[in-house]
């Protein structure tokens, strides 16, 4: 079957709201390293992970013998019911280094469903479906996970079942942090938030959830210490801050393990997802034992936390810490970020290079000024796929090209994706 009868296939049987990257989409086969081929035989560059879904890249030995040891058992999977050792062993890991005292792990296939139980959780233990969000924001796909995202592409408010107040996000191109310093905007955002709260909540509010980084908002952040400064009034009332992670978790921001950890302050709940997995469906919320146990029935998941997914996770998560490659997102997402910022001073399309680590967006705009360049991003994105290099699009006006390759990610591989990538803006600049 050639890819394009595979396209015709894939449009005939699945919904058309499914999005598929490329005018031209692909079919990735195999991969090493940060490599991937697609069925053509073309390699790539993938600095994108498949949004940020692969961690320490591809084909790494010590994932495929966890997952074949559990495989050569004869058991995949029989149920959550019964005792998984590596289930057990990998929530430990996670609750020593989740930075949560006293805490306790619930394992999901997604992140979506880690965020719903998130949900579940702080509903539960404030008796209250009042919710704070981030604007641009994005949680998950179930119906309350779209009820807390505010992304217009990716949002069905009007069939929310929460009750939600949007809160301001951190983009500093348009929103209110285009007009104040980052310490001015700590204060607005934090009387803003007290605002929020008195006018269009009754005070029983159950939580607010935020990304350190909104990912799919396009790799907007905050100025450091926001939840720290929103925290303190939050704890006037008793209200749960959730750190959604599932982007920003396991060392992908380079200076920290947690996303959170810039913001001087301890999350009662955070999410993960992605990066954890390497590929396997691994997702869960971490929380302190007297809220996460709070939950007034049994919960529990068919494929929670598996014995295949966990065998994965836990190789997963040690490799990372024998490699210390938070150390090493730091390090080469330096070096891709100083290169980036060259490549916005030499072009004015290129409106704002911004990230952390390996997190990293690049925001596209009409030259002179800060007007969206949508046509612009979709050009440099198929020119960086035409050059061999994988790189996201995302942004509230889907005028940000995102990277977030493996956190295995080498120096040379950043300056080939560099060079790639210089290529595509002339291209693009050039209107080819
Ligand atoms: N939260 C964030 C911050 C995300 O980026 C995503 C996925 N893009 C989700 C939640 C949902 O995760 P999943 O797609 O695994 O359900």
């Amino acid at each position: 079957m050639t890819t394009d009868e595979l396209l015709a296939r894939h449009r005939a049987v699945l919904p058309s709201w499914m999005p598929l990257y490329y005018a031209e989409p692909i079919e990735i086969v195999s991969g090493s390293g940060r490599r991937v081929t697609d069925a053509q035989g073309r390699s790539y560059l993938d600095f994108f992970g498949g949004v940020l879904t692969n961690m320490i890249g591809y084909d790494v030995a010590e994932v495929r013998e966890a997952v074949q040891r559990q495989l050569g058992t004869g058991v995949v999977h029989t149920s959550t019911l019964y005792l998984i050792r590596q289930q057990v062993e990998l929530a430990e890991k996670v609750a020593a280094l989740s930075g949560i005292p006293d805490a306790r792990v619930f394992f999901t296939n997604s992140g979506t469903e880690a965020n719903e139980a998130a949900l579940l959780v702080a509903t539960n233990y404030r008796r209250s479906h009042q919710i704070l969000a981030v604007r641009n924001s994005y949680h998950g796909r179930s119906y309350a996970a779209m009820g807390i995202t505010g992304h217009r592409s990716w949002s069905a408010s009007a069939l929310n079942p929460l009750q939600v107040s949007w809160l301001h996000s951190g983009d500093r191109l348009r929103g209110l942090l285009s007009r104040l310093r980052p310490d001015e905007y700590v204060d607005a955002a934090v009387d803003d938030l007290r605002e929020v709260l008195a006018t269009q909540t009754a005070g029983d509010v159950a939580c607010l959830i935020a990304e350190p980084i909104q990912g799919v908002g396009g790799f907007v952040a905050p100025p450091d210490g926001l939840f720290g400064a929103f925290k303190k009034v939050l704890d006037e009332s008793g209200i749960l801050l959730i750190s959604d992670e599932v982007q920003t978790g396991w060392g992908r921001t380079g200076d920290h393990f947690w996303g959170y950890q810039a913001h001087d302050v301890t999350p009662d709940l955070l999410t993960f997802a992605k990066g954890i997995g390497n590929g396997f469906a691994l997702a869960g919320v971490v929380g302190r034992a007297e809220v996460l146990n709070e939950v007034h029935a049994t919960s529990f998941s068919t494929f929670g936390g598996n014995p295949i997914s966990t065998a994965a996770g836990n190789a997963v998560l040690d490799y990372l810490l024998e490699h210390d490659l938070q150390a090493n997102a730091a390090r080469v997402g330096g070096v891709l970020l100083a290169g980036l910022r060259e490549v916005a001073a030499r072009h004015g399309i290129v409106g704002e290079v911004r990230g952390r680590g390996l997190m990293i967006g690049v925001e596209f705009v009409r030259p002179g000024g800060t007007e969206p360049d949508p046509v612009a991003t979709a050009r440099v994105f198929e020119e960086c796929k035409r050059g061999g290099l994988l790189v996201g699009k995302g942004g509230l006006y889907g005028n940000v090209l995102r990277m977030g390759p493996p956190l295995t990610v080498t120096e040379e591989e950043a300056a080939e994706a560099l060079d790639i990538l210089t290529g595509a803006v002339a291209a693009a600049e050039s209107g080819g």
